[in-house]
């Protein structure tokens, strides 16, 4: 069971929504394990690196990667630590581009962890102006093979 990167893809598909109307055509390419020689001898070894590939579906937008790293301690910071790295690539391909957006505002939401659970928040005011959840349903605590546990019987 791959529960790593099928939440990796979850995870890149739901902020590439998130990042709203404005943000770049991107579909999900491949998504795998990253492969790294940790021995430095040339023997590799599967690393608990998963790399998501978005393409941009137009052609517009050059193809990037990011990466989801789950070291099983804290889940919400895995998950801010990738949506920083989404945020990065769209907004370089974007310039100016709020996303994404802070409604009624015109600067972007930023990825923090508000009460334990991965936000999308105002930069200015907060939680108390804007708070969106990054992964619908992600309680705090949770694990992500308990989160993938419950998705699987929520959508099976
Ligand atoms: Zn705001």
């Amino acid at each position: 069971m791959d529960d790593d990167i099928d939440f990796a893809r979850l995870l890149a598909s739901g902020i590439v929504s998130q990042l709203g109307e404005q943000g770049p055509d991107w579909e999900i390419g491949s998504v795998e394990h990253q492969e790294d020689d940790f021995s430095g001898t040339g023997d590799f070894s599967w690393s608990p690196t998963v790399r998501v590939e978005f393409r941009s579906i137009s052609g517009e937008y050059e193809s990037v990667g990011v990466y989801f790293v789950y070291n099983g301690v804290s889940l919400g910071d895995s998950v801010i630590a990738t949506a920083d790295g989404i945020q990065d690539h769209a907004v370089e391909m974007i310039p100016g581009a709020a996303l994404p957006p802070c409604p009624g505002h015109h600067h972007p939401a930023v990825a923090r962890v508000v009460d334990d659970v991965p936000k999308w928040v105002c930069m200015k005011d907060g939680a108390a102006h804007f708070s969106e959840d990054i992964v619908p349903g992600l309680q705090p605590g949770m694990t992500l093979a308990e989160y993938m546990r419950r998705h699987r019987v929520r959508t099976s």
